[in-house]
């Protein structure tokens, strides 16, 4: 049994969240590759290490001194070194780092020393061998993963010891130092849970798993149990704040199962994330909701449009010149609706209008902007009726207008159209509906 365990940058913001960690890595002996983040905040009003290294580079870009911001970012380092009495000389590390700094350093490179720093103090604390990712996480030129050879290279360098490695970066095929997005260290643990195929992931955060909504808008939501990887797919694209979104593929081709935890509240079985759930014997009927406001919904009302071979296609042509992408197509027999992003079409929504009133001729045409879109996921969708109905009763109770409404082909979420003033009340009413 192997598990790579990724803990993200609040669970490693100070000595006190080293602590935590190496308690949770030592409490269970199959947690053997252990994946961090740089050090986050300690208070809301706190900085992380990765924003302070960007704030350095800007800086150095400039010209203008950045030695204050670096020791800042010392600082932060030392004193976890000093109240954990680690051995490493970590002074000595930073020296070498300004030097570099003054000679030019890469924006990547920087902002990579993070998580460099952080794994080079939990390596010691935990007494775990040190990797670094640059000699295993290879990217190709256009910044893509070379998985094949990354995978055999940290399976070679590894030869099952104990280790712990730094997040958030590694190599060009020309030796440059290159990070992922924001939030990449997720990528790194994937990625290694991959290589050494890990039975599973576990991703280690400050929440005690992905909540079924978003706190800022019901209060105290429950945690969602159990998902499966298609689902957590469509939450996370309607803008439920999960993992990177490139974590997830590694893992679910290989089949790992994926946990988030909480460190600061292990006890608590947080979220798996699985391919398939069997056996479903919970008695809430919904995964998840989430949504995104900012959409604008293009309607072309002509009579028999749906007999007109073609029509549609000239439609998402005129879209595709302009690189617009469509979220949703909900049509009648005399309309079709398009859902796009707001901000995509900003520049060319009037223009676009324009071109298809030519091309289509239609009897009406408008843009109904502010629109926000709601997804209630769920994989019960197709064995239990009655599910849908509840979403309408829901908002229907609360006087709320539905704009549209769609069912993605796969069953697994509804998607519901309503004005962006209603939204958060939208929201909290599927959720009472839902879990009460
Ligand atoms: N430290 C990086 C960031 O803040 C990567 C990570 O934490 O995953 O984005």
């Amino acid at each position: 049994m192997l598990k790579v365990v990724k803990f993200g940058g609040t669970s490693l913001a100070d000595a006190v969240q080293f602590a935590k960690v190496k308690s949770i890595v030592e409490s269970d002996d199959t947690r053997k590759v252990v994946v961090v983040s740089a050090p986050g905040k300690r208070t809301p009003d706190d900085y992380k290490v990765t924003d302070l290294l960007y704030l350095c580079a800007a800086h150095l870009k400039y010209k203008v001194s950045s030695k204050d911001i670096f020791e800042m970012i010392r600082s932060r380092y030392k004193d976890i070194a000093i109240e954990l009495k680690l051995s490493i000389d970590i002074d000595k590390e930073f020296d070498i780092l300004w030097n570099q700094m003054q000679q030019g350093i890469t924006e990547n490179e920087l902002a990579s020393r993070g998580e460099y720093f952080s794994a080079r103090l939990m390596a010691d604390y935990l007494g775990y061998t040190f990797i670094d990712s640059i000699n295993w996480v290879k990217f190709n030129f256009d910044g893509t993963i070379n998985y094949e050879t990354s995978y055999n290279a940290l399976l070679q360098i590894t030869e099952g010891n104990k280790v712990v490695i730094p997040g958030f970066y590694g190599v060009m095929p020309d030796g440059r130092v290159h990070t992922f997005t924001r939030g990449g260290s997720d990528v790194t643990g994937a990625l290694a849970a991959a290589a050494l195929k890990a039975d599973v992931y576990e991703n280690w955060t400050d929440v005690s798993g992905i909540l079924m909504a978003d706190p800022r808008i019901v209060k105290d939501p429950e945690p969602i149990r159990s998902v499966t990887y298609s689902e957590l797919r469509e939450l996370s694209y309607m803008g439920a704040s999960v993992l990177h979104e490139e974590a997830v593929f590694p893992v679910r081709e290989a089949n790992i199962l994926l946990n988030i935890r909480n460190t600061n509240e292990p006890s608590n079985i947080g979220t798996t994330i699985l391919e398939k759930i069997s056996e479903d014997t919970s008695n809430i009927h919904i995964t998840g909701i989430a949504g995104r406001k900012g959409m604008t919904v293009i309607s072309i009302s002509k009579n028999s449009i749906s007999a007109e071979p073609g029509a549609l296609i000239k439609v998402l042509d005129i879209l595709a010149k302009r690189n617009i992408n469509v979220e949703y197509i909900p049509s009648g027999i005399d309309s079709i609706s398009i859902v796009v992003s707001s901000e995509r079409v900003e520049k060319c929504l009037y223009e676009m209008l324009g071109e298809i009133q030519k091309k289509i001729k239609p009897d009406k045409i408008a843009a109904l902007e502010h629109i926000a879109t709601i997804a209630v996921v769920s994989r019960k969708f197709s064995k239990i009726p009655h599910l849908q109905g509840m979403i309408l009763d829901a908002l229907g109770d609360q006087d709320i207008v539905i704009k549209l409404i769609v069912q993605g082909a796969d069953g697994l979420n509804i998607i519901i159209g309503v004005d962006e003033n209603v939204f958060e009340k939208s929201i909290q009413a599927l959720y009472q509906r839902f879990l009460f």
